[in-house]
C-alpha cells in the first residue's frame, strides 16, 4: 500500500511478550505519531472511499481505533464486533479455537440490514482465526463482507491465506 513501508517503520516489535518466544507487534508508537496515524487512516480512506460501504465492522479492541475514524470519514455506520459478554442487547456469536482453548466473538442481532456492504477491520492478522470468525458472523447475520482490512498481516503464519481460501478478500497496509 502507499504508506506501507513508512507505517511499518513506526510499529515496534516487543520480544517475548505476552509469552516467551512471541514477538508482539505494538502499534502504540504509530498511534502516538499524529502524522503516521493520519497516513494510516488515509491509506484506508484511499482504498475504500469509492466502495459504497454501508458499515465498518471492527474487532474489539484495537480494530476500534482504526474502524471508528474510517467510518466517520466515509460517512458510514460503525459496528463493534466484541468479545463474549460485552454487548447488552440480543446477540449472535461465533466460537473459534485458539492455540490454547477457545474464544468467542459477538454481534448485536440488529447490527446490519440484509445485504449491507460491510468492511471488516482489525489491527493484525496472525492465524486469521479472529477475522474469520467475525467474517462468518457477519455473513450469518445477513451482511456482505466486501473485504477484510488490517494494519499488519503476518503472512508466514498463514492467516491471510486462510481468510482468502474462505472466500474473503484481505487488504493489509503492511506485512
Ligand atoms: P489471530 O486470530 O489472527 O491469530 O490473531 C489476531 C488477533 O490477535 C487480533 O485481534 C490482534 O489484535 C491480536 N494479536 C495477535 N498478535 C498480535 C500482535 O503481535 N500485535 C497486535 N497488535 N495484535 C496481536
Amino acid at each position: 500500500s502507499i504508506y506501507g513501508d513508512y507505517i511499518k517503520s513506526v510499529i515496534r516489535t516487543v520480544p517475548d511478550w505476552p509469552q516467551p518466544g512471541i514477538n508482539f507487534r505494538d502499534i502504540t508508537p504509530l498511534l502516538q505519531n499524529s502524522s503516521a496515524f493520519r497516513k494510516l487512516i488515509d491509506s484506508f480512506v484511499h482504498r475504500y472511499q469509492d466502495m459504497e460501504l454501508d458499515a465498518i465492522a471492527a474487532i474489539d479492541a484495537r480494530g476500534f481505533i482504526i474502524g471508528a475514524p474510517l467510518a466517520y470519514e466515509l460517512g458510514c455506520s460503525f459496528v463493534p464486533v466484541r468479545k463474549k459478554g460485552k454487548l447488552p442487547f440480543k446477540t449472535i456469536s461465533e466460537t473459534y479455537t485458539l492455540e490454547y482453548g477457545k474464544s468467542e466473538v459477538e454481534l448485536h442481532s440488529d447490527a446490519f440490514r440484509q445485504g449491507d456492504r460491510i468492511l471488516l477491520m482489525d489491527d493484525l492478522i496472525a492465524t486469521g482465526g479472529t477475522m474469520l470468525a467475525a467474517a462468518k458472523l457477519i455473513t450469518r447475520s445477513g451482511g456482505q463482507v466486501v473485504e477484510t482490512a488490517t494494519i499488519i498481516d503476518l503472512p508466514e503464519i498463514g492467516g491471510s491465506s486462510r481468510i482468502r481460501d474462505a472466500g474473503f478478500g484481505v487488504f493489509a497496509v503492511c506485512t
